[in-house]
């Protein structure tokens, strides 16, 4: 077998037991498993592998930094796959996100959502009708060491992007707190979906989307209605290195020990 060939088969087995796990998550809440996408969280993971992975059918990218997907997706133009932005967004950033994802989950402020808005307004090209599908990420557990919107704030937020026609709010997204074992994520699970199901009964401008969970803890999250897990070790192995990101310093913390 080529490396190639190898690559494309070890992924096929991490990605059909990732997928059978989610398949049983949701199997003990009666919720079908169509219903849950599986995001391939590909931070420093290289185009190669990232072609492996699309080929052995994870065709849901994530990735963190502008910069880092950008190179990647020049890398790998012709591969069939759909990039979210899972990382935080600078404002001097965002032309060059929107020109790398088709998804950006992490608008967390309402001063990025109007800066998104008017890029897409202003797009002189092929673009110009395009609205950036988006999610709104948010603080759950008030934790300062997390970017988001407060939940108190979403609905005044939500008020506000209503009358943007450059995005289009598809639903919530939150990094989970810092815990020990997967269970004692549930509870921010839960209260991101109340928070979301709160907000569109009182007619919010708000989709259903639910991303939620990580490699540690993303069957609980699908217990608890995730409609997206963003999926990184579990798929691809240990990263290389610390990756100076919010997810990164919880699994390390928690390493540690903390
Ligand atoms: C890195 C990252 C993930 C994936 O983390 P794993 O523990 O590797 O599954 C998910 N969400 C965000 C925001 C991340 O930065």
């Amino acid at each position: 077998m080529t490396a190639d060939a190898r690559a494309v088969d070890l992924l096929r087995g991490t990605r059909s037991a990732v997928l059978a796990r989610i398949e049983a998550a949701c199997a003990r809440v009666g919720r079908d498993p169509s219903s849950v996408t599986l995001i391939a969280v590909t931070k420093t993971v290289a185009p190669e592998r990232m072609a492996a992975a699309a080929t052995a059918g994870l065709r849901t990218f994530g990735e963190n930094r502008v910069q880092e997907a950008s190179v990647k997706r020049a890398a790998l133009v012709g591969v069939d796959a759909t990039w979210h932005l899972i990382g935080p967004l600078q404002s001097n950033k965002a032309r060059k996100a929107l020109d790398t994802f088709d998804v950006i989950e992490t608008i967390d402020s309402l001063d990025l959502a109007r800066r998104i808005d008017r890029l897409v307004a202003d797009d002189p090209g092929a673009r110009l009708d395009r609205t950036c599908p988006v999610l709104l990420q948010v603080n759950v557990d008030a934790d300062p060491a997390k970017s988001g919107l407060a939940p108190v704030d979403l609905e005044a937020v939500l008020d506000e992007l209503a009358g943007l026609r450059g995005l289009r709010v598809d639903g919530l997204m939150t990094v989970g707190r810092l815990v020990a074992t997967p269970d004692e994520a549930r509870a921010t699970f839960v209260a991101l979906r109340g928070l979301s199901e709160r907000l569109r009964a009182r007619g919010a401008a708000l989709g259903p989307a639910l991303s939620m969970g990580m490699s540690d803890d993303y069957e609980v999250a699908v217990e608890e209605g995730a409609t997206a897990v963003r999926v990184g070790r579990a798929l691809f192995g240990e990263r290389p290195h610390a990756h100076d990101d919010e997810a990164s310093h919880r699994h390390q913390a928690a390493t540690d020990g903390h």
